[in-house]
């Protein structure tokens, strides 16, 4: 007994310790279905993330990541002007193997019963036809295929607001935002990677890009008359602006001492190592660095969309937006000395104290 008090007392003292609402635990014997939904904060509107299944090594390990990934959509959320709190959940276990129709269906009823208060999506180990699983036990649910009602693949949007997020970089280190003559390092050719090489090309930009995948990397850099770059090479390519496209921690002491790039502005999560030094780090060094969580939230913003019934010219409008924001983050991180990622998150939370005082009156 006193095992399980000094546990629950441990995960309570999680919650509080990062600002948290709610954790539900799903567990369902029948389906095999076990499962943490975090909710962080609810103070915009409903807590909507992503549902990533994956093979934790324990329990502890999920929640650890739940709680992370939840606290951190709030932030995403607040920054982007969107009426939408933070969430996330994790389905412990093989997305290949384990995943059924009746296990996604019965996470979905668990979705349903709180009412609301917290909506999903696709992530890491989850596809469309899950979000339409769980569609049919709830409406809570974003990401569903256009044929039914959403808004379809995110990823261009994603690059756009990317697009808006470097060109806004553009403007405070070049004075102009206008791109052409440019030279961007794109690393990571995916869904985003490739129609963020299609917008810059289009302005005239000069594109180096880089991927573990040879075959593509040789089509996308035909295709867009864009020059592939060796993997050991990226860090030193005379590029004004790195864009990570592909995976997070490639912003740390390694890579930072190798830089001459101007800018990072990419959409990868969490491209700073330890956002407590590196962003410093970034600053000392004179290069300007536009928040993961800020530029990278087209996909986001198509969810709210899909959830809203906005249409794309809103959609859009929304993404453009980023431009503006970036713009803001630069501006506070100027007048207080403070790394842009710092910035950032303080006038997400300014946000969110500012709307929950006027909910204070009836
Ligand atoms: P993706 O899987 O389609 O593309 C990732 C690409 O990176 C692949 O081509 C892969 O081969 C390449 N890659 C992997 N490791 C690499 C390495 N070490 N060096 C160079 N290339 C490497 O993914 P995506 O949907 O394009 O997303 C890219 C990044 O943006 C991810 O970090 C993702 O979490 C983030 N993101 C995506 C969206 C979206 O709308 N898709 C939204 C927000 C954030």
């Amino acid at each position: 007994m006193a095992g399980n008090s000094s546990l629950t007392t441990s995960i309570l003292d999680q919650l509080t310790a990062l600002g948290h609402k709610k954790v539900v635990f799903c567990n369902d014997p029948d389906t095999g279905l076990k499962a943490i939904i975090a909710i962080h904060d609810t103070t915009l509107g409903p807590a909507l993330g992503g549902t990533r299944m994956w093979t934790y090594n324990n329990e502890a390990e999920a929640l650890a990541d739940v709680l992370r990934l939840s606290k951190a959509m709030t932030y995403k959320a607040a920054i982007s002007g969107l009426n939408l709190g933070g969430g996330k959940a994790v389905i412990i276990g093989d997305s290949r193997k384990q995943k059924t129709e009746a296990l996604m269906r019965s996470y979905g009823r668990f979705i349903k019963n709180l009412n609301g208060e917290f909506v999903t999506a696709e992530d890491v180990g989850t596809t469309t036809k899950d979000m339409e699983y769980i569609r049919m036990e709830t409406q809570h649910v974003t990401g569903v295929s256009e044929s039914i009602g959403g808004a379809g693949d995110p990823s261009p949007i994603t690059a756009k607001g990317v697009f808006y997020g470097i060109k806004a970089c553009v403007k405070e280190v070049y004075g102009t935002d206008m791109l052409a003559g440019r030279s961007v390092l794109v690393q990571g050719i995916g869904n985003v990677g490739e129609h963020l090489v299609e917008l810059l090309r289009k302005e005239n930009v000069d594109v180096y890009i880089s991927d573990i995948n040879e075959d593509r990397l040789q089509q996308v850099a035909r295709k867009y008359k864009a020059k592939a770059v060796d993997a050991d090479k990226i860090f030193t390519t005379g590029a004004d602006i790195y864009a990570p496209c592909a995976l997070g921690a490639t912003v740390n002491d390694n890579t930072i001492k190798k830089m001459k790039f101007s800018i990072i502005a990419g959409s990868a999560n969490n491209q700073l190592l330890d956002e407590n030094i590196h962003g410093q780090k970034l600053l000392d060094k004179g290069i300007l660095y536009a928040p993961d969580y800020l530029i990278n939230a087209g996909g986001l913003i198509n969810c709210y969309s899909e959830l809203t019934g906005f249409g794309k010219k809103r959609t859009m409008q929304l993404t453009e937006h980023i431009y503006e924001a970036t713009r803001e983050v630069i501006k506070l991180s100027k007048m207080e000395n403070i790394p842009t990622n710092l910035a950032a998150s303080r006038i997400a939370e300014a946000r969110i104290a500012a709307i929950k005082s006027i909910k204070s009156s009836y």
